[in-house]
């Protein structure tokens, strides 16, 4: 295949033209990418699930269209090296050593962004929050002295990441939890050093800038009431296994 949407677009056939293009488009998507490329994963949830925590507005904009965009232009990036698209999107950044220079950064920004958001949408549920639950509650308790102190701590990742990025808790190859943060779309997986994320917090603006503008903490404060720590505990659970 070609072509896609956009050059269609491009190429300035009229809006009806366009619909049935998007058809073509679709059923080619179906019959030739669907097993290699990689796809926008449902939200578990509806958008509005988090509110009033995390509102429908964000929710709808993050998912439809940043998410949409990391996955789309992932796609497009690995167009050049279409072997890739085998790997689940996990192996793909965890091995991101081995991805072709050509295309690295644009693997590291997107695929990141894919496997970042993938994760971020199961680590909030509804009527989420409240105190962490089971092996994860011990862990964090072991690590940081109280729920409190980990809190403060993730919370302080969270602010002092300047710019886009996010705070992650994640187990380290010792098996003992960490706070870290990233850059951009960067992911602990990207490392090197067996970091495995089991929480994350995304505090690029696009996340939080609709219902809280410039007022980074607040979404933070608002956010713990979210966390999913039914997740948490499975995604801890797989790391040590
Ligand atoms: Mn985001």
């Amino acid at each position: 295949m070609s072509f896609n949407r956009r050059d269609i677009l491009r190429a300035g056939l009229g809006a009806a033209s366009a619909a049935i293009a998007d058809r073509v488009f679709v059923s080619q998507v179906e019959a030739a990418e669907a097993p290699l490329g990689y796809t926008l994963p449902k939200l578990p949830y509806a958008f509005n699930a988090l509110e009033p925590h995390v509102d429908a507005k964000t929710m709808e904009i993050h998912h439809d269209k940043h998410h949409a965009a990391y996955v789309d232009k992932l796609n497009e990036a690995l167009a050049k090296h279409p072997e890739l698209k085998k790997k689940d999107p996990v192996t793909l950044i965890r091995e991101i050593a081995e991805v072709p220079e050509d295309i690295r950064q644009a693997v590291v920004n997107n695929g990141g962004g894919h496997v970042n958001h993938s994760l971020f949408w199961q680590m909030m549920k509804p009527k989420g929050g409240g105190n962490p639950t089971g092996e994860v509650a011990k862990a964090i308790d072991a690590s940081f002295g109280s729920f409190k102190d980990f809190q403060t701590q993730f919370a302080d990742a969270a602010m002092k990441r300047f710019g886009s990025g996010w705070a992650w808790l994640v187990v380290g190859d010792n098996g003992k939890l960490e706070i870290v943060s990233t850059a951009n779309q960067d992911s602990p997986l990207m490392t090197g050093e067996g970091k495995m994320p089991i929480l994350g917090l995304d505090v690029w603006e696009h996340a939080y800038y609709l219902k809280h503008q410039n007022k980074r903490a607040d979404y933070v404060t608002s956010w713990w009431n979210v966390v999913n720590w039914d997740f948490v505990n499975d995604q801890l659970s797989k790391a040590k296994s």
